[in-house]
């Protein structure tokens, strides 16, 4: 997601008490940042965070963190959950790149990953920057728990097939996938994303992958 740059908008993210500024300081230690001990989902380039809002909202047992790495697209989000009512107490925002996911969670501490209408990144030169790619597969192997899942959506149909040989070739299990997620009961209870209601509106289908660790990950 490209948004012009908002002067402001660094200044905002760091004062926002939604925003954890020391994400590596609560490394193994997150349910105490939310005085809770229910399990950690989190999503990875959140863009302006429609869908954690809602997913808090829903699921009060489950704590939510949001990761997006520009200052001027998390804004969006900070403001919108600055007016929510009631203000959640399960839902944080981190502004940092994926990449540095495991210097921010302990092997195991997450249960589920939330991938959302990610980049595409089309360019073969670019494809290690795509969330997908076998080296952020084995990032997410090792904050995920065993039996932890991760979740991805996109219209992207190029996108979506890399991302389903990457996983086979990683060693993670395809538990569920479909390329036409608005008519498949896969789609049940499926909250949709900014991008999601932009793409579908244009006549897009839109694919799901559900990703799951085997016993070891090779990596
Ligand atoms: N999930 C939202 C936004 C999708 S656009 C939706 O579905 O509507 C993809 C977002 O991922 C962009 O805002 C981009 O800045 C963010 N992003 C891409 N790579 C990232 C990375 N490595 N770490 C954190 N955020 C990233």
């Amino acid at each position: 997601m490209r948004l012009r740059n908002i002067p402001r908008a660094a200044e905002e993210v760091a004062a926002s008490p939604y925003v954890e500024q020391q994400p590596a300081g609560w490394q193994g230690r997150w349910l105490q940042r939310f005085c809770s001990q229910n399990p950690l989902h989190i999503e990875i380039g959140m863009g302006k965070g429609r869908f954690l809002m809602q997913m808090a909202a829903l699921h009060p047992q489950i704590n939510y963190i949001g990761f997006e790495r520009y200052t001027s697209v998390l804004l969006r989000a900070v403001e919108k959950l600055a007016g929510a009512e009631p203000a959640p107490d399960n839902l944080l925002f981190v502004c940092e790149d994926a990449s540095r996911l495991p210097e921010f969670f302990a092997p195991g501490e997450i249960g589920k990953i939330y991938l959302n209408f990610s980049d595409p990144w089309p360019k073969e030169r670019h494809a290690a920057r795509r969330l997908t790619s076998p080296a952020f597969l084995s990032r997410y192997g090792q904050v995920l728990a065993a039996d932890g899942t991760i979740e991805f959506k996109t219209d992207n149909q190029d996108l979506f097939g890399y991302s389903l040989t990457a996983a086979q070739e990683s060693g993670w299990q395809i538990i569920a996938s479909t390329r036409d997620l608005h008519h498949d009961p896969l789609g049940q209870d499926n909250i949709m994303t900014e991008y999601e209601e932009k793409f579908s509106s244009k006549g897009n289908p839109i694919c799901k992958m559900v990703l799951k660790k085997r016993g070891s990950v090779r990596t």
